[in-house]
């Protein structure tokens, strides 16, 4: 089936890659990194306070990634478009891949599509991003080196009324190897509250980029979620990311990690 033309000029591009030349074994996904919304879809029928909040984007994550790829030297592929036009981090037979609604809002630029406009956001956005990612680690593997998939999110503080407590929480199912080494390392650290599959659980099945590139290639992999509001401005980002820079590196360089899951 033939998709419609979805991105026009001056739309962003569907991913960036930051550090694209960076050496070490670790390549950091973020596909809710992004905002931005297709011209042709308008506003998706969504005020701009809407837009901006926790439903289209994981808020304080793309500055996050860029100093972790920074200080780690590693490549980082960020996904470009809001999560509400097709969510990079769903399985495209998943309900939710183009939402209806989100944490109770309706999404009115969501509704009725037909298999054309489905395809033509999956064809442009979707796939080239995880293009993308797929291209980044394979060329890894393909100059020997077995890296680790770190994917990174931010979760809002308070969810159906619920103040939500922990920090960081790391989402992880069948690979013990990276996830179980940095939740102890970072409850090591002073004032710290981790969870381990909080407040997502990675056993849920649920999400699908750490499953189609880390588990599929039997690589060590981890999805890190940080709380929204420590991350909200450049303070909290190099205050937060700091405290995963004092334990990845020395997590990071177990050479389990390294090697392919038997
Ligand atoms: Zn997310």
């Amino acid at each position: 089936m033939a998709s419609e033309t979805l991105l026009l000029p001056g739309d962003p591009a569907p991913y960036s890659v930051l550090n694209p030349g960076g050496r070490a074994p670790l390549v950091i996904i973020c596909d809710h990194a992004g905002r931005a919304i297709p011209q042709v879809l308008g506003d998706l029928g969504l005020p701009p306070a809407v837009r901006d909040q926790h439903i289209a984007w994981d808020i304080g994550i793309a500055r996050t990634a860029a100093t972790l790829a920074r200080e780690l030297d590693a490549p980082a592929v960020l996904a470009g478009y809001s999560r509400l036009v097709i969510d990079c981090n769903r399985r495209l037979d998943d309900p939710t891949s183009i939402a209806q609604e989100s944490d109770r809002i309706p999404i009115p630029g969501n509704r009725g599509l037909d298999p054309a406009q489905r395809a033509a956001r999956a064809d442009e956005i979707f796939r080239p991003y995880h293009g993308a990612v797929a291209a980044t680690l394979d060329a890894k593997l393909a100059a020997g080196q077995v890296p680790v998939l770190l994917s990174l999110h931010s979760f809002t503080p308070v969810m159906n009324g619920f103040r939500r407590p922990w920090h960081f929480g790391v989402l992880w199912n069948r690979d013990p190897r990276l996830p179980v080494p940095l939740m102890a390392a970072l409850a090591q650290l002073p004032d710290v509250c981790v969870g381990d599959n909080e407040p997502y659980s990675g056993r849920d099945e649920h999400g699908y980029s750490v499953v189609a590139h880390g588990e599929v290639r039997r690589l060590a992999h981890a999805l890190i979620e940080i709380r929204q509001d420590l991350i909200s401005d450049d303070d909290g980002v190099a205050l937060w990311a700091g405290k995963l820079l004092q334990v990845l590196p020395a997590v990071l360089a177990d050479s389990a990690l390294h090697r392919l899951r038997e």
